[in-house]
Formats: structure tokens, sequence, C-alpha cells
């Protein structure tokens, strides 16, 4: 029973449970009633389904209990007690799972609650929401029966609210929708309240495993659950006329995360018409002028369980007749910029300490803050169609789709995509997950689609209710305008703009609590971060990001520039050492300026430059008209040129004639890259600017490989120090990508000041998975539970880890002081940022817009 759950945490009780339970025992206004615990779903799924006889006679102890402290019986004619039965997993999964209210009616017991609450309308309108909701859950029946049985009823009635329905129009849609279930199921809807019952509670533990619940633990990795609880609990109604309501409330902005009371109520309505968006509910401040007790009471209590569970909450709330009552609390889902400025706010208020500040935030949620915003230059001249409400921000532009499915479908051809629905349902999670963003015509700040919006970092305008959708004519109208699939529109998420056409998107701004959180977060942290870039700019912007060096500057990038590519190609098709020395020597201004440029962007900070690492091949052209050109401007016959690129061909590039191996074919290859690193660095500390430069060899797998690259290194690195007369330091080591090289990592160690992990192609060749192909198919294995993670974004911490760990022993063995970092893309994503926190390396190297997410993550590893 609520109230007794002490000692029973939340993986027990599911989260709605637990809270209900201590609320109960707070003392506050809540409806009695029990929950069957996650075990209990856990022996359904793992007995086919069923339950032991055991679960069957507690269920019927409890209710009986229940039925005592309300002193109303299930069903009963007299004075029946009705319940809701509710779903409620250890993680909230919001609208995901099934909940069926107003359990207990039937012909009999509906003339008990007529008589009790001599509210005849009302008796009704439960009666029938009750169907509806219990054919829709349990039985099974469209839910689009429903809505057209009560449409037609609506129509003949010319009446357009629900709640213009009169007591004999509610009675002919009770009889419709039990003709709706009878002719969908062939089944009678279960007259009998026990049998109600069982029915919703199996229902409800069959809503574990809906689709959408899946999608929606994948998305956001909830894993090693139970399964959900059912909480049986007495009803309460906000539908008993007009001084009875319904509404929910977070006890902070969820969108801002501004300290001020915000939510939503809708009079005479029961609970889900708020979240359904099926009427526009009005601001929570509202209800002090319609019932100042309630609303005062109810901000006591906010206040409370604010400081109680030391977090925003997010509650929900009913008003039968005049008498508050409190349904669920929870933490409150977020924005990431509401999640920062709340962490920031609380442990300025003195509510939690820094480390929980720190905590509160996820890394993966700030990708969304350091998402584009629209540029406002460009919508001074964008036609603006509409506002809606600014359900989530950021920015979104695409074509229009109008189901989930054409989301999926036009977002798998590369388009981009924004879902445009009347109101959305839980059953649209894939069509999101596809779209830049999302519009509604119907719906409020809390409707379905504008939680599931903020919680995937995704734009969402709700409640434009200028619009008009058509999803069959798949068209879209305002103010006179038609729209159709295709057509391009652009979300402002923040200010709830809707505009014709593709406007421009922009950086955002980060600073004020932004960088408190970041301040705090480097406080903690053990791990350095720095960034994957190849060019100043790349760098100016990491360096704003908080990055503390370069992890990985790739030259090859430098190669393909319009001005150099000739000189490129004229070195590979250069038939001696001469001619590729010439061809080099065109190269070597240009690179040192490249240098030059990024040393100077991360003046006082290590740069680590990577030698050349593709194949050649991939400099030269494949079309035969390029081909053509390129003879015309080399000035080589055709068939030579022709035959120099067919010579080049690699049936297998990845493994074929790239990084180190290059330079034992080309070793005038490396000197010119030498050249450029240690000249660019020895002019510019002869300016008095600090330089550190790193000089990586990739795709070692032995030592004899890097022997013979930085004995090059080492000589023309002297020979150049040596022009401009000056001291320069300068390390050479290698990456760790190729598996060999991890297990003879002591022995490379002897030659490598330092070991940078290149996940990337670690990864692909210890899987033996092409990188650049695998993506096809590896959504098959997650999918199918084969892995839990794509490996090229989450490193495979059973396997390639532990060619990490050696490499990291042994490498440390050899030289104790040996730096080590990782520079594949892992080295932005939180979770293996962990495991490089664990295996004990000095940096993690990430793209630019990942470093303050690797500068958190890094951060919730040390904390954990
Ligand atoms: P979800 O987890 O999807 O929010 P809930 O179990 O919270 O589902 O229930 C859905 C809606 O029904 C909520 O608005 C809730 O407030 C309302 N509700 C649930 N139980 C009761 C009850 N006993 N009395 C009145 N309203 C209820
Ligand atoms: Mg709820
Ligand atoms: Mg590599």
């Amino acid at each position: 029973m609520f109230g007794e759950g002490k000692g029973l945490g939340k993986t027990i009780l599911g989260g709605k449970g637990k809270n209900l339970s201590e609320m109960v025992e707070m003392g506050l206004p809540i409806p009695m009633g029990f929950t069957i615990s996650t075990e209990t779903c856990d022996i359904y799924y793992k007995n086919n389904k069923t339950y032991p006889q055991q679960v069957i006679d507690e269920i019927e102890e409890n209710l009986k209990r229940l039925e005592k402290h309300m002193g109303k019986k299930l069903g009963d004619a007299q004075d029946p007690l009705l319940v809701s039965v509710r779903s409620g997993a250890a993680d909230s999964m919001p609208g995901m799972m099934d909940t069926v209210l107003n359990l207990g009616l039937n012909d009999q017991s509906i003339q008990g609650l007529i008589a009790k609450t001599g509210n005849e309308r009302f008796a009704r309108d439960s009666y029938r929401r009750f169907l509806q909701m219990f054919g829709d859950v349990v039985m099974e029946v469209p839910h689009h029966d429903f809505e057209h049985a009560l449409q037609t009823i609506k129509d003949k009635k010319g009446v357009k609210l629900d709640t213009e329905l009169g007591i004999e129009d509610l009675k002919e849609v009770v009889t419709a929708y039990k003709a709706a279930i009878q002719k969908a199921t062939g089944k009678m809807f279960p007259n009998d309240g026990r049998e109600q019952l069982k029915m919703a509670v199996d229902a409800v533990f069959n809503s574990w495993n809906n689709d959408r619940a899946i999608v929606y633990r994948r998305l956001n990795d909830i894993k090693g659950l139970l399964g959900t609880a059912v909480n049986i609990q007495s009803m309460v109604f906000g539908n008993m006329g007009e001084t009875s309501g319904t509404g929910v409330c977070f006890t902070r902005n969820p969108s801002t995360g501004e300290n001020k009371f915000y939510g939503e109520f809708l009079m005479n309505a029961q609970g889900e018409d708020v979240v359904a968006g099926i009427r526009t509910p009005l601001e929570i401040q509202e209800l002090d002028k319609v019932m100042p007790d309630c609303y005062k009471e109810l901000v006591k209590i906010y206040q409370g369980l604010e400081k109680h569970y030391k977090d925003m909450q997010d509650m929900e709330f009913t008003i039968q007749e005049g008498k508050l009552y409190i349904l669920q609390t929870r933490n409150g889902k977020r924005t990431a910029a509401a999640a920062v400025k709340m962490a920031v706010d609380m442990v300025n208020e003195g509510l939690i300490d820094e480390k929980t500040g720190v905590l509160r935030v996820k890394p993966e949620q700030l990708d969304a803050l350091l998402h584009k915003q629209i540029n406002p230059e460009s919508k001074k001249t964008a036609e603006l169609l509409t506002k809606g409400l600014p359900a989530s921000p950021g920015a979104a532009v695409g074509q229009i789709v109008f189901s989930a499915q054409a989301a999926h479908d036009r977002n798998e051809t590369g388009k981009k995509v924004v879902l445009v629905r009347t109101e959305t349902s839980p059953e649209d999670i894939v069509g999101m997950v596809a779209s830049q963003g999302i519009l509604t015509a119907r719906g409020g700040m809390t409707s379905h689609a504008a939680v599931v919006a903020r919680g995937m970092g995704k734009c969402c305008v709700a409640g434009a209710s200028e619009i008009a959708v058509d999803e069959h004519a798949k068209t879209l109208n305002v103010k006179g305008k038609t729209f159709n699939e295709g057509d391009v529109i652009t979300l402002d998420g923040s200010t709830g703009e809707v505009f014709a056409g593709s406007l421009q998107t922009m950086d955002p701004e980060l600073s004020g609590d932004f960088a408190t959180l970041m301040t705090w977060a480097d406080k903690y942290r053990k791990l350095g971060i720095r960034t994957n870039a190849d060019t100043p700019h790349d760098s100016e912007v990491a360096r704003k990001f908080g990055a503390e060096g370069i992890g990985l500057c790739r030259t090859e990038h430098m190669f393909f520039a319009e001005d150099r590519i000739k000189a490129v190609r004229e070195m590979i098709l250069a038939d001696d050492v001469d001619g590729r020395k010439k061809a080099l020597a065109k190269l070597l201004p240009f690179q040192k300026e490249d240098f030059l440029g990024i040393f100077k962007a991360m003046a006082g900070l290590p740069v680590t430059i990577r030698f050349l690492d593709p194949p050649l091949h991939e400099f030269l052209p494949q079309e035969e008209k390029d081909i053509v050109e390129l003879s015309q401007i080399m000035n080589v016959d055709l068939e030579t040129l022709k035959k120099k690129i067919e010579d080049l061909h690699e049936f297998n590039p990845m493994l074929g004639h790239r990084g180190c191996r290059l330079v034992i074919t080309y070793p005038e290859i490396a000197e010119m890259q030498t050249e450029a690193v240690i000249s660019a660095a020895c002019e510019l500390q002869k300016q008095g600017i600090e330089v550190h430069p790193e000089i990586m060899i990739p795709l070692v797998g032995f030592k004899s490989e890097l022997d013979f690259n930085v004995e090059i290194v080492h000589r023309v690195a002297k020979e150049t120090i040596a022009r401009y007369g000056i001291d320069l330091e300068y390390k050479v080591g290698t990456m760790i990508e190729v598996p060999r090289g991890a297990v003879t990592a002591d022995k490379v160690a002897e030659t490598a000041e330092f070991f940078s992990f290149g996940t990337n192609d670690l990864t692909q060749m210890s899987l033996g998975f092409s990188r650049d192909d695998a993506g096809k198919f590896i959504k098959e294995y997650v999918v199918k539970n084969i892995f839990e993670k794509d490996p090229f974004q989450t490193l495979d911490v059973d396997g390639v880890g532990q060619l990490v760990q050696m490499a990291v022993d042994k490498g440390r063995k050899t030289r104790p002081n040996i730096k080590l970092g990782i520079c594949g893309e892992h080295g932005g994503d939180p979770q293996s940022i962990e495991f490089c926190h664990k295996v004990g390396l000095n940096y993690v190297s990430c793209s630019p817009f990942r470093v303050p997410i690797a500068r958190l993550a890094a951060a919730h590893a040390a904390l954990k």
C-alpha cells in the first residue's frame, strides 16, 4: 500500500510507485492505492505472460484493504470504488506505457456513481472515457474506431467540444463504444470489476514491451530494468464540473530553467486531456484566479517536494470539487539549457553541492546547447507563417512530412525533414527521431510532442493553432497558404516561430551559466581535453570551447586544397625521387603556412601533427573526364596517366599502402613534412611564441617501421633547428591503431615518446569490420541485440578496450612518463571517455564541438 514502501527503492516500486508511497508518508493529499512490483512484471514475462496464484491472491488482499480504506467496493451498484491502473518503471518513460482510468464502471455501478455524486453528466462522461481507454489499451481496439464514433455523434448534435455533449448524448456514445468494442474484437466488454482489473494489469505489463516503449528505452539507453510496476489507485475526478480540473506543473521552467512555477491546467477535464493536447490549456498562474485556495496549497506542496527531492519536480494534480490531490511527482525532464541553469542556480541556492550540480547535466545533453540557432539577420527578410509555443529550443530546417513513416523514409534517402502533425501521439516517436524538428497544431508545452522533443534535444514548436494539417491530403494550410509534402519550412524552437523556406542558422553563444558549469567540471576532471583540428579556424573554435591542445591534426586535409592538389599529384605521378622532391618542394611552403597558423592559434599548448595517412590514389581523379583534364594540366600522356592510376589501385585500401608504410617507399614525404613542422615551430619560437610540436607517425604495427620513420624525423629536425640556430623541444610518437602495435607496445615505446590511440582503425582492424561499409549492417546488430552499441561510436570495452589497456600497461612499463591519449571518434563519446579515465589516459581528443561534452564527461567519470 502507498505509505508502506519504505526501504523499497524505485527499482522495485517504479518511480511513480515509490514517490506516491513517499508522498503518502509525507502526509500529502494522495488518493490511496497500492503498487504491484516490477519483480511481478519480470515474473510475468519469464512465465510466458502468466503469474502464480500468489500474485492474484496478494492483489485481491490489497484490493480489499483499499476498498476498506475507501469505504467503497469495486463494481458496487450502490457506491462503487473506481481506480486507475497506472504503469511506472524505475526510469520515467512519459506516455510510452499504458494507463487505464475510471476502472470499475459498468451498467450497474454507474447507477451508484450517479446516485452518490448526484452528477449524472459526470458519471456518463467517466463511463465513456473508461470504455475508450479500456477498449484501446486493454482490448486493443484501434483508437480511430472510438474517435470516429464520437465524431459521428458530435456532428449529429452539431457540437464541437466533448464538454458540450449532454447526458443523452453521452449515453449514445457509451452504446456506440460498446458496439465498437464488440465489432473489433468479437468480445463483450467485461462487466465484472475484478475481471476488468486483471485484464488491465496484464495490459500494463504488456505495454512494457510495446514498440514505442522499446524504442524509447533504446534511445535513452535505459537498460537492465525488471519491467514496469503497476499502481492501482483510487480515482479522483477532475471532470466533475467547473470546480474540478486537472493539470501538470513543474517547479521550475523545464524549457529555460527559470526558477518560476510553471505549468498548465484545464477545468472540468481528466488528466490525459492536458498531456494529449486535445484542448489548449491555461497557464498555471491562472489557477490563482479560478481556485485561489487550491493554488496556494499547490504552491506550498511544490516547494516542499522540490526541497525533499532536491531537484526540479514534474507533478500531476487533480482538483475534485475544490479539493486538491497530487497524483504524481518525478524529477522533471528538461532541455539542456534548463539543465545547466537549474544546476547552477541550485548550487548557488545551496540546495545541492557543486559535484551534484556537475552530475546533474548529462554530457550528451550539452550537444543541444552547442546546436544551431536561426540567424536573426535572416529572420528579417523571411516570411513568418505563424507562431506556436516554443516547446523545445533549437532550429530546424527541412522538408515537410506528415507521418512518422514518411519522416523515416525521406530521412533514409538523406533528406532533412520537419514532421508536421495535428498532434503527435507516442507512436510517432520513430518519425520524431528521423526529423530535424516537430511542428504541431494542437497541444501545450507539456504535450507529448513537447516532452519527447525536449528529451531528444530536438527543436519543437507545439500548439501552432493557426495551422491546419490534413494528414491524408498531405497539406499544411496556414492563413490561406498551402504547403505540400516536400516543401521546406524553418522552425525556431526557442521562439515558436514558423517560417516558409530555409533560413540561415548559426552557432550559439557559450557564456554565463554554461561557463560556470564548465569551470566546475574542469575542477573535478582528471583527463586533459584536446581537439582534432586541421585548420587555424577549427583550432580557435576548439580553444574557445576549452581545448587544451590538439590531439590530432591531419595533414592530408591540407593536401586536398585547390592550390595544392596539383603539386600533390605531380609528386604522386613523378617517375623518380628527383621528380618527387621537386613537387614536394612546392608543397613545403603551403604546409609550413598551415602549421604557422595552427601553432599560433594553439600558442602555449601541445599540437600533435599526424604525418600523411591515406593511400596516394585518394588524391587522384577516378572519372574519365577528370583524368583527361589532369593529363592536359600535367602535360602527361593520357595512357601513361591511366596506367599509373591503375598501378596505384588497391583492392583493400584501408589495409593498403598508407600511413608509415608510404614513408618506407617515399622517405622524402616525411622529410618535407618534418621540415614544414619544425621550421614553422622554429620561426614562431624566434618571435617569442611558445610552441610544443608533437610529430605522430600513423599505422605503426612494428617498432622497426616506427624506427625507420623516426630516424628521418630526427635527422631533418636536427638540420632544420641548426639552421635557425635555436633550441627547440619536440616529441615524436605514434598512433596505436594496428592491433600488433598494441600487442607490442612495450617495444614500440622504446622509440615512441607518446601514444595516441586511433580507435577508429583499431576497432576496424580488431573487429575486421570495415568502418566505411559496416554502417550498412551494424544497425541490424544493434536492433537485434547482438551489439549493445555501434562499436565505432562507443568503444568496445571488452575487446578493443583490452588492447588499449594492454598497450597502456606495456607502454608505461617501458617508458613510465609516456604520454597517452586517444584521438578516434570515441574521444568525444561520454561512455568511452569514462573508459579512458579508468585506464588512466592523459587526455582525450575530439572534434571542436564536442570539447565541452568531453570536459563534462571527464568530470562525471572522475566524480562517479
Ligand atoms: P503517464 O505515466 O503516462 O503520465 P499516468 O499513470 O500518470 O500515466 O496517468 C495518466 C493520466 O491519468 C495522468 O494525467 C494522471 O494524472 C491521470 N490519473 C492517473 N491516476 C489517476 C487517479 N487515480 N485519479 C485521477 N487521475 C488519474
Ligand atoms: Mg503521469
Ligand atoms: Mg587511422
